[in-house]
């Protein structure tokens, strides 16, 4: 498969919870029905870019990143350049809200009813807010790319503010219901866009703060660090090398409930009347022989442990039957604790070297050198030794079991 193309915020997320059903939507473009609080969410986005886009003063990008926004003076071809941005009245914020309005998706009068009540009043604070403590916007809406370390990705942005330190803060508009501060600061999303904000303007991202539109209270955070971004980077890299390799099995959890394609995912598919005895049966048997595999594997074990506790008692490691010789074998293996571990690359800054967090990984990273000695020394101490015994047998055959 060809390398997947850039992966947006919510294609990621969606890929986390369940690769089928970002399989369905990306590669497959099967439609989902639509959602009254989606729709909303778009009609209050489009209005909230008509109240700012008019404020809006360009920022220097980094060369080759595109031009930058336009205001509406712009593209008015200029007629009103010299015009001062005008907000709107009320009555025009009223009047671009009905215009925008969709009842696609809710699920009945009263409850369109209710969300375009909560819109307006929503609209008409903002609007008041904006007036009184107006930002300075450096886009509205922006669709921005860039390529992560070789990871492309994409986003549309609600909105750039320039902070009053010249920085640039990010600001993502929140319609529902509850938000944390603890949202903005574990946001993956905030995350994405920081690194597209970084990636195509010349000045720095320093905060990130997403905006409770039903409270106007900004749930603001300084931006990341660049190691506190390297874990997204892996998870994102994951996520991308799962694409490009075609892992697309379903995962299946409470986000299944809604999902628009249980109908056709083989999580929810039922036996076709016709083939219920015949796979039926299989089952059966399956079962049985399970039973029996766990009762054969604990008398196997049995065996080998009577076995090695003779063998060891008389100092033997090759032991004859009458149709093969046992081989008694030796293994070590080190194993880490991953909740020491973390702590210590952490704190040294290196937290992105340890990859998918295996014992594995750890043991790898004990052999890389762009990690102080010193810490490698520390991780290697919480290790323990474990050693098991198991047996060969050789047969004559040349292939021991
Ligand atoms: S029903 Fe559940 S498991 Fe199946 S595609 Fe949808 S989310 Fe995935």
């Amino acid at each position: 498969m060809p390398a997947p193309s850039a992966l947006s915020y919510s294609s990621y997320r969606t890929y986390l919870e369940c690769p089928l059903r970002w399989k369905y939507l990306y590669v497959e473009h099967r439609p989902e029905l639509p959602r009254g609080y989606f729709t909303f969410g778009r009609v209050i986005h489009s209005v909230l870019e008509e109240i700012v886009r008019p404020f809006v003063v360009p920022a220097p990008r980094r060369p080759g990143s595109g031009d930058g926004q336009k205001t509406l003076d712009d593209w008015s071809a200029g007629s009103l350049a010299a015009t001062p941005p005008r907000a709107l009245t009320t009555e025009e914020l009223l009047a671009a809200y009905d215009r925008a309005w969709s009842g696609e998706g809710y699920s009945g009068p009263d409850e369109e009813g209710r969300y375009r009540a909560l819109g307006r009043d929503l609209l008409v604070r903002f609007h008041d807010q904006f007036a009184r403590h107006p930002v300075v916007p450096v886009a509205v809406e922006e669709h921005l790319e860039a390529r992560w370390d070789g990871i492309p990705l994409h986003g549309y942005i609600d909105r750039i503010d320039r902070t009053p330190t010249g920085g640039l803060e990010i600001v993502d508009y929140k319609t529902s219901r509850e938000l944390s501060a603890e949202d903005a600061r574990d946001s993956d999303q905030l995350s994405i866009y920081q690194v597209l904000v970084e990636s195509n303007y010349a000045e720095p991202v320093e905060r990130l703060t997403l905006l409770h539109l039903r409270s106007l209270v900004p749930h603001r955070t300084a931006a990341r660090t660049r190691t506190a971004l390297d874990p997204l980077h892996t998870r994102l890299g994951a996520v991308a090398d799962g694409i490009r390799e075609q892992a697309f099995e379903p995962t299946p959890g409470r986000h299944c409930t809604r999902c628009d394609f249980r109908s056709i995912c083989p999580e929810f598919r039922t036996v076709p009347p016709p083939e219920e005895a015949r796979l039926a049966a299989l089952v059966d048997r399956f079962e049985s022989l399970r039973a029996d595999e766990r009762r054969l594997n604990s008398e196997l074990a049995r065996a080998a442990e009577e076995l090695h506790h003779a063998a060891e008692s008389l100092g033997l490691h090759r032991v004859p039957g009458t149709r093969a010789v046992a081989i008694r074998r030796r293994e070590e293996a080190w194993q880490y604790s991953l909740d020491s571990v973390r702590p210590l690359l952490k704190a040294a800054g290196v937290s992105g070297r340890l990859g998918q967090e295996s014992s594995d990984d750890v043991r790898r990273l004990l052999r890389d050198t762009e990690v102080p000695a010193e810490i490698r020394r520390k991780v290697a101490e919480t290790g323990s030794r474990r050693v098991r015994w198991y047996w060969e047998l050789d047969t004559g055959s040349g292939d021991p079991r």
